[in-house]
């Protein structure tokens, strides 16, 4: 099949050959046609299988025929989860406008709003954001929507996981019920769907991938080494194997800081990208590693769905992370739209347990790879894979480890901090891995955030031998 099968506009057919796609994606191969007819629209599909361009092509050949919108009006609505998506769907849509009339802008919190709303003033045809910062906008008169004709939720389990049901729910209150509605997420997870009986009552559904399948053109491995022997395997493969454009992810901020000190000290260009950084220094370490001037980004879980970098060759997993979803997402950067890619996981001893829970999510095992030289003092066991089926996590109300993920979003995609309380306690995770004991395989281990004490661990230890939920 070819674009030109779908129904879109010449000018469109142009820009994606000149982009050099020379056919549709599945994902798009089934939303195109449905979006183009009106059709409410519910898709699973990862970052990675073309779903930005699944939506915004037809939404965008839609409004070629309408009017410009009026002040503070915009016509399509794109809602992310993180700043970082926003802006790269936002890149994505002046992309396969141009040439056309088209006018999009992008909001977010954690920068300034005026220019925000000096944006807006015009109205917009395609308007991405983030919810808390589309909601204080809405309250300061800046946007309205009675011109609105279709919404999109991007990402939308990432945003129940991040807390925004109660921001979705008031925004979608906002809306003129006559509109369409187009829903991507990696789930169709209980809350997800929920979530859809407030938006639609007959969508068209599509899913190109579970969540647990990682693209078959990554190449996996995991590398079982000593924790003093990260950092050198690290520069081993950047210095020795000259590896080039390397996302490296670590569990917590402090440590991707630590590690982008370590490799300026050997003399490789390296720069952070989390939580805590300014959204300057977001942008500017993302479009250093985009143009080649920055060789290895170290980033943390909040950034890891968001990320489009074309042809990412490789991720190394520097520390496993806090969900075996998250795993899948990390590795997700890399090996994008049939090109293939590199990841791999540094697995400590204490890591094992970590490694096997990530194996049974994805429903393989990940091969192990050995490097001379590199050989670990304390190994790790290889364990056969467990076939046990995951079932999906109930919604919890516990504060743990992905709060810092929700936290940092907090943080930064909104100035409401009542709706960053509220949204504190709201966070759900699915495939949460089991705490466990660093000292021993299959027993609990405090998170690296909150260490307990003696009391609190001997208080820990009938929960020892948790186990993932199955
Ligand atoms: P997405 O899943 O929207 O994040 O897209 C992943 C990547 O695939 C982006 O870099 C797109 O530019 C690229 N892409 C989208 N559609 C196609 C296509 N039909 N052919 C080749 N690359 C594509």
């Amino acid at each position: 099949m070819n674009f030109s099968q779908l129904g879109l506009s010449q000018v469109l057919l142009n820009t994606l050959e000149t982009k050099g796609y020379s056919s549709p994606t599945p994902i798009q191969q089934q939303a195109i046609p449905a979006i183009l007819n009106g059709q409410d629209v519910m898709a699973a599909a990862q970052t990675g299988t073309g779903k930005t361009a699944a939506f915004t092509l037809p939404l965008i050949e839609q409004l070629l025929n309408t009017q410009q919108p009026h002040a503070n009006q915009a016509r399509v609505l794109v809602l992310a989860p993180t700043r970082e998506l926003a802006i790269q769907i936002a890149e994505s849509v002046e992309t396969y406008s141009a040439g056309t009339r088209i006018r999009s802008t992008v909001v977010y919190g954690g920068v300034k709003i005026n220019p925000q709303m000096m944006r807006l003033r015009k109205g917009v045809d395609i308007l991405i954001a983030t919810p808390g910062r589309l909601l204080d906008l809405y309250q300061q008169n800046a946007i309205k929507f009675t011109e609105l004709s279709a919404l999109v939720l991007d990402e939308a389990d990432r945003m129940l996981d991040m807390g925004f049901i109660h921001d979705l729910k008031k925004i979608i209150r906002l809306l003129p019920n006559k509109r369409q509605n187009l829903l991507f997420s990696a789930t169709f997870s209980g809350p997800i769907r929920e979530l859809a009986q407030d938006l639609f009552s007959s969508p068209v559904e599509i899913s190109v991938a579970t969540e647990n399948t990682a693209a078959k053109t990554v190449i996996q491995s995991a590398y079982a080494l000593d924790k003093a022997q990260k950092s050198k395997l690290l520069c081993h493969f950047l210095i020795e194997k000259k590896w080039q454009q390397v996302l490296v992810f670590c569990r917590t901020k402090h440590g991707a800081n630590r590690l982008v000190a370590l490799l300026e000290k050997s003399h490789i260009s390296a720069a952070a990208i989390h939580g805590n950084k300014s959204q300057g220094a977001r942008v500017k370490a993302l479009n250093g590693f985009k143009n080649g001037d920055v060789n290895v980004l170290v980033a943390t879980d909040i950034v890891a769905r968001g990320l489009d970098i074309s042809e990412l060759p490789y991720v190394v997993n520097y520390d496993l992370p806090n969900t075996y979803e998250d795993y899948v997402h990390r590795i997700g950067r890399t090996g994008r739209a049939g090109s293939e890619g590199i990841a791999v996981s540094f697995v400590t001893q204490a890591d094992a347990d970590d490694l096997y829970g990530i194996e049974r999510f994805i429903g393989t095992l990940i091969p192990r790879a050995e490097e001379p030289g590199f050989v670990p003092q304390n190994p790790v066991p290889e364990k056969p894979l467990d076939t046990r089926p995951f079932k999906p996590k109930k919604k919890k109300n516990k504060t743990d480890s992905t709060d810092k993920a929700a936290t940092d979003q907090k943080q930064t995609n909104s100035t409401h901090s009542k709706e960053g309380k509220s949204r504190a306690g709201q966070r759900h995770t699915n495939a949460r891995k089991p705490k466990r004991n660093s000292s021993s395989q299959g027993t609990s281990k405090p998170s690296s955030k909150s260490k307990p004490n003696n009391k609190q661990r001997s208080a820990n230890k009938p929960n020892q031998a948790r186990k993932p939920q199955s």
